[in-house]
């Protein structure tokens, strides 16, 4: 009986992963399609002063509409597109649209900083810093208005390599921001080695504020380091008062979240004031 049970099992799994294999290929096949056909296009999520709720800038979060099955996530086609090097394609133009963005932004006299994700794939691109470098060029937006997001495991391998990268990218005069921080490798002592500017508290310790103390008190303790360490923080994922009135008290002033705003389209983002709405505690 065991062994009928084992077997059936086996006959489940197999089915479960070819199945899984099968929408992976499908994905792959589309995805090189939909680069082709401009399926893609970028949604803006601003960040924002807790304190007075000023919009100090934008992540750029890119989105797919594919012709059939509709909005497909990112997180199910990125790590596809990371795994197959289509990535590249697509990051360069990420890229380039939301320098677009800014420099549309600029010439409006809009706030236009902007933070694109980039992948592990694209920060070991050995034509990264000649692509970032052009994109600047032809998009005329000041460096320092772009922002790359990286995460920590994308650092901790070759170390000495990611920092001559990261170093390189610094001296075309972008930001770095550490994405997802306290869910990698966190190795707190080459933290102060990377030339990095921001992090960027995960999202998955900010959403059980206030009922778990426990994510209360890696919250604060990651701001207080980050203070040390003279880089800035947002908060990512801040979906309520009590979330976003607690990073206040404990000095995070840059938050992003539900709260304030999802990712929306250009134009949306363009008619958003200047100041979003921050009740009175
Ligand atoms: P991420 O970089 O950590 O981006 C934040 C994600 O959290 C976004 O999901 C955003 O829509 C979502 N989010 C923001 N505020 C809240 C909130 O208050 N509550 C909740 N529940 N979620 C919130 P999204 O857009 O689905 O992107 C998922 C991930 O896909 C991103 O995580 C990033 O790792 C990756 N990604 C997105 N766009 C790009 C891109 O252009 N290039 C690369 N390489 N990766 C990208
Ligand atoms: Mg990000
Ligand atoms: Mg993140
Ligand atoms: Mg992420």
């Amino acid at each position: 009986e065991a062994k009928a049970k084992g077997k059936n099992t086996y006959h489940f799994y197999s089915k479960e992963l070819n199945a899984a294999a099968n929408e992976r290929l499908y994905i792959e096949n589309e995805l090189r399609q939909g680069i082709r056909d401009s399926q893609f296009h970028l949604h803006y999520q601003p960040q924002v002063d807790s304190r007075d709720g000023r919009i100090l800038g934008f992540e750029a979060l890119v989105r797919w509409t594919h012709p059939v099955q509709g909005p497909i996530s990112p997180f199910k086609f990125i790590p596809i597109a990371e795994a197959t090097g289509l990535i590249v394609e697509l990051g360069e133009w990420v890229m380039r649209e939301a320098c677009a963005f800014s420099a549309r932004r600029a010439k409006a006299g809009l706030e236009a900083n902007v933070s694109v994700n980039l992948s592990a794939r694209q920060f070991q691109d050995a034509n990264l810093i000649a692509t970032m470098s052009k994109t600047l060029r032809e998009s005329g937006i000041a460096p320092d208005k772009l922002h790359l997001e990286l995460t920590e495991s994308m650092l901790m391998g070759d170390v000495d390599t990611a920092i001559s990268q990261l170093l390189e990218m610094k001296r075309l005069g972008v930001s770095i921001s550490i994405d997802d921080f306290g869910t990698g490798y966190s190795s707190l002592s080459y933290l102060k080695r990377f030339p990095v500017d921001v992090l960027k508290v995960d999202r998955s310790f900010v959403q059980d504020i206030p009922e778990d103390s426990n994510d209360m008190e890696i919250t604060a303790a990651i701001i207080a380091m980050a203070q040390k360490l003279n880089l800035n923080v947002v908060a990512e994922g801040v979906e309520t008062k009590e979330q976003m009135e607690f990073l206040k008290a404990n000095n995070c002033f840059i938050v992003q979240g539900y709260y304030f705003s999802r990712p929306l389209e250009e134009g949306a983002v363009n008619a958003l004031p200047e100041h979003l709405e921050v009740e009175a505690p």
